[in-house]
């Protein structure tokens, strides 16, 4: 008897998964374990979005069936944030989705637009259901290896010849996790000139979007000229207002890819409920100074992050988005001897650069998403504890 396809089996063991049971036995072990591999804000979600929650909650109507495409109030926001953010035009009833978190959307794309065999080119390293999205539907993997000497920008130039032609889909993260970098619309324009040439669609997750620092405004893929005839364009509202378990999400751009998605969606599932759409709504259109404050919390813990790294010489660059640090390892330490090493040793959990994929080699992720007093105690253990040059 079979109890999971062929499929399945290819799927890689779960790198996290190890970790955690790690993570287990030291807490078993009475060690107070500090997880900084976490990506699932600390901060609350700012009160005037729960209490629309709580209010639509109320509404009979708002507790049956959801419609396919989402409701309209939310779609109207989400292109009025267009407009406001990006001056960028978008149709809410042709070029708008509502997704159930945009992970849902991500993992859902890659079967809307690939046939088994298709590439799919990825960021590595990357978000890691890019790449499970793309096993689960048959299709072959590229990852587009994200190097410092590149800015942790992929080089299109560098992708193979046959690899160009039985590509169809093209992931992009900027602000990136785990890279933490940026780009500016010049790579936008880029990346669009590209997909057009060789008739690849774009699927940029733009979850940090608004998670930015140092001035830095994040652009949109739609911004480009032409993007809406190659890309779709995946917004979350989970980082940007600490919405993480609200699961509320969203797709732009290209009328074809929204059209097949909102099959492919209303075949598998029935939209998001109506009350989390309608405080989704109310997020985007209230005064956004709940961005701001938050911003300024995630950037003060970077700034204190960064210079006890520095006390340990590791140095790594400030991000402008995201909320992550995507630091190099101590030389001699591969990514999985220096979180082991660091968990050993102070009890701080560190991901490793490779759990990404293989370019995240001698890199680890800090996750900034603790309240600032445990940061304050990571950053001491490790600056107390660890012994670089001593291995
Ligand atoms: C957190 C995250 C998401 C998404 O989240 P949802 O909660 O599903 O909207 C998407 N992409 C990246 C890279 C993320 O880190």
């Amino acid at each position: 008897m079979r109890f999971q396809s062929s499929k399945m089996n290819q799927i890689p063991p779960y790198m996290f998964a190890e970790f955690a049971r790690k993570k287990a036995r030291m807490i078993a072990d009475g060690i107070d374990v500090i997880d900084l591999g976490i990506g699932d804000p600390d901060l609350p979600t700012p009160q005037h979005i729960v209490d629309k929650l709580i209010e639509e909650s109320g509404n009979p109507k708002n507790l049956k069936y959801p419609s396919f495409l989402g409701h309209p109030e939310f779609r109207k926001a989400v292109s009025d944030f267009y407009q406001r953010q990006f001056n960028v035009d978008l149709d809410p009833d042709t070029e708008i989705l509502a997704l159930i978190g945009s992970k849902e959307g991500i993992a859902h794309i890659v079967p809307t637009i690939i046939d088994p065999g298709d590439y799919v080119l990825l960021p590595d390293p990357g978000y890691p259901p890019y790449r499970m999205a793309a096993y689960l539907a048959q299709g072959q993997v590229h990852g587009m290896p994200l190097l410092k000497e590149n800015q942790f920008q992929p080089l299109f130039t560098e992708i193979p010849e046959d690899v160009k032609h039985a590509a169809t889909l093209m992931f992009l993260n900027f602000p990136g996790n785990p890279t933490a970098a940026a780009v500016d619309l010049g790579f936008f324009k880029e990346a669009v000139a590209f997909a057009s040439s060789h008739q690849i669609v774009i699927a940029h997750d733009a979850a940090y979007n608004m998670v930015t620092f140092q001035g830095y405004k994040a652009p949109s893929i739609m911004q480009a000229e032409g993007a809406k005839e190659v890309a779709v364009e995946f917004g979350s509202l989970s980082k940007t207002y600490s919405m993480t378990g609200f699961r509320i999400g969203y797709a732009v751009g290209n009328k074809e890819v929204i059209k097949a998605l909102s099959v492919y969606k209303s075949n598998t599932d029935t939209g998001q409920f109506t009350p989390i759409q309608l405080a989704a709504a109310h997020a985007l259109n209230s005064d956004q100074n709940c961005i701001k404050a938050q911003n300024e919390i995630y950037w003060e813990r970077m700034r204190f992050m960064l210079e006890g790294l520095k006390a340990i010489d590791i140095h790594a660059e400030a991000p402008l988005g995201s909320f992550f640090i995507w630091a190099p390892t101590p030389e001699r330490y591969t990514s999985s001897e220096f979180a082991d090493a660091v968990l050993e040793q102070t009890g701080v959990i560190v991901t490793p650069g490779n759990a990404f994929g293989p370019s995240g080699e001698g890199y680890f992720r800090i996750s900034l998403s603790l309240p600032n007093d445990v940061l304050y105690e990571a950053v001491n253990r490790i600056k107390n504890n660890i012994k670089i040059s001593a291995k």
